[in-house]
């Protein structure tokens, strides 16, 4: 059994993603995340940095702190659009900070996500906006399937065999995160990084109580445990 991508065409160019985030824990998380899915990573640690790789270097998407050094992330969205910039840019900041501004995506900006974020959220948004701005140079897989288990990853449906699944958004988030690595032994950790965020408490049983319901779901033995590390979608 092995990890089938239907409908996909794969190029080898690379979509190129700029982060401007000066917190280095959020810039790691979202690095490691983006480069897992596909994509090349760059990260700009405060504004005037932002500014200068926007303007001097060939990005297809701008991640953008709001709270950043040197010059905010508003100071960086003004600059950029104001020099014509057309790159797509999702701005990042806190739930607290959200005003009309942020909202109606005043000066420029194409989409916004609230920290804490699930890397998987703003994932689909990276996707939405690169698919928006013209031809994606690396078109996204819309079907995973391993064995009997099939997802759609547009509808949002799972199936097994014929048979529709009805999984909740994060069952299917973790669905997906395990048939995108078919046979790889995946830690709790990195499984509550990918599907809950960053800021998700490591003690939490999570993983264990939705693997359970996804095992109920797909089948007792499409997920294994390998004790003392996680789980593996079984291959
Ligand atoms: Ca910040």
């Amino acid at each position: 059994m092995s990890l089938e991508l239907i409908h996909s065409r794969r190029f080898d160019l690379t979509n190129r993603i700029l982060i401007a985030e000066d917190e280095p824990r959020i810039a790691a998380f979202l690095e490691k995340g983006l480069r897992a899915s596909g994509f090349a990573t760059a990260v700009a640690q405060d504004g005037h940095e932002a500014v200068l790789m926007a303007q001097d270097e060939n990005f297809d998407l701008l991640i953008l702190d709001i709270g950043l050094p040197g010059k905010d992330g508003w100071m960086v969205l003004e600059e950029l659009r104001g020099q014509g910039e057309q790159l797509p840019i999702i701005i990042l900041t806190a739930r607290d900070d959200v005003t009309d501004k942020v909202a109606g995506l005043d000066g420029g900006a194409d989409d916004y996500v609230t920290k804490p974020f699930r890397f998987e959220e703003l994932l689909a948004r990276v996707r939405v906006r690169l698919r928006d701005n013209g031809t994606p140079k690396r078109q996204e897989e819309i079907v995973l399937k391993a064995g009997n288990i099939v997802l759609d990853l547009l509808k949002r449906q799972a199936w097994v065999g014929n048979r529709p699944v009805n999984l909740s958004a994060q069952e299917f988030t973790l669905a997906e995160t395990f048939l995108r690595h078919p046979g790889q032994v995946m830690s709790r950790q990195q499984l509550l990084s990918r599907v809950w965020g960053y800021d998700y408490d490591p003690s939490s049983n999570v993983v264990d109580v939705c693997v359970g319901y996804l095992r109920k779901k797909l089948g007792r033995h499409c997920i294994e445990t390998v004790r003392g590390f996680g789980y593996r979608l079984r291959t």
